[in-house]
């Protein structure tokens, strides 16, 4: 019977991760941050004489994570000290850690593949009876626990948080048919009582609720108006300031998801319908262009708008 979360593991430290790892540690909940071990060396590391086989090298991506949570805007942490509630390590050598938590959040790339590894090593070291989920946009929960133990399929659900996870209210949580009640019932109480979110049970369709109606505005918006000679800044006043939405506009929005990872949502859509559907789901040639480029959005420094 699960009675709380005392401590909780986030696997993948990217834009999605470290926020859920801040606001776990905004309401006092520790939190280990997971992710992969870096190939090469940075510019300060090869400075400083470090190797790829420090722990400090090792442990890189989640460090650098936790770091940047206190100058990004708006703030992902309540006030700096909470950081200290978050243990950064690695995948390689770190994952038998998650023995000790409660709740396993997967956040790593939105890729079916990538997340089904994660979730072979996550079952060889998660307790039982502990929670696991995955922070996916719109990938099927049901096939994401495809060939797992009982246990991890009776533990396991889509936990879908938006961006920024401190402010945006909505939290879908998915159930697949083996998820256990007690578990779909703990997770939603836990939301709303706990996390602070409005929560809502979605079923495991491509991109569930809001990705499957947010996706198609966006690329409905950016495909139609751009070629009706709008520019970028005009529509995103448009559907930003000038109906009083002070940030999210169209293309704000795009840099601040990550163009590579809308892409993968509107993908998971564009894979999964017909006819006129998938024409609205597919990425227009100058997005891929922009990708080509690394023209990621605030992640790489330059999207629509270059980062100041
Ligand atoms: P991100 O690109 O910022 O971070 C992804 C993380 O995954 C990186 O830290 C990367 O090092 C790690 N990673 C890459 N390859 C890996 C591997 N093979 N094994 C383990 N980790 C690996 O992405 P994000 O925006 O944080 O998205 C993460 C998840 O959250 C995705 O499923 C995405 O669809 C979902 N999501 C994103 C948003 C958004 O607005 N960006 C919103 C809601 C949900």
């Amino acid at each position: 019977m699960i009675k709380r979360i005392k401590k909780a593991a986030v696997i993948g430290s990217g834009i999605m991760g470290s926020g859920i790892a801040a606001h776990l540690a905004n309401i006092g909940i520790p939190v280990l941050l997971l992710d992969i071990v870096p190939h090469e060396l940075n510019d300060d590391e090869k400075k400083n004489g470090l190797s790829l086989s420090d722990k400090v090298v090792r442990n890189r991506i989640a460090t650098s994570a936790i770091q940047s949570l206190t100058k990004q805007k708006p703030a992902p942490l309540t006030i700096q000290e909470n950081s200290k509630l978050i243990e950064a390590g690695n995948l390689e050598d770190d994952l038998p850690n998650i023995s000790e938590v409660d709740w396993v959040i997967e956040v790593v790339v939105e890729n079916l593949d990538v997340k089904k590894k994660v979730f072979t090593e996550i079952d060889k070291y998660r307790k039982q009876g502990s929670i696991i989920s995955s922070n996916t946009s719109g990938i099927s929960v049901e096939a994401m626990a495809e060939g797992r133990s009982e246990d991890f399929r009776q533990h396991f659900l889509g936990t879908h948080f938006f961006n920024p996870p401190r402010y945006l209210k909505l939290l879908e949580v998915i159930p697949t048919k083996d998820t256990a009640e007690e578990v779909l019932s703990f997770m939603k109480k836990f939301g709303e009582d706990i996390l602070g979110k409005g929560v809502v049970e979605a079923k495991d369709t491509p991109n569930f609720i809001a990705n499957r109606i947010g996706t198609y505005g966006l690329l409905i918006t950016v495909k139609e108006m751009l070629k009706s000679g709008y520019s970028v800044g005009e529509i995103d006043s448009v559907t930003g300031p000038l109906i009083g939405r002070p940030k999210s506009a169209t293309f704000r929005t795009l840099d601040v998801v990550g163009l590579d990872t809308f892409a993968h949502v509107a993908n998971n859509v564009y894979e999964q319908v017909e006819g006129k559907e998938k024409e609205v789901f597919e990425i227009p040639a100058f997005m891929s262009k922009m990708l080509d480029n690394n023209w990621l959005g605030s992640k790489s420094g330059q999207g629509f708008y270059k980062k100041e």
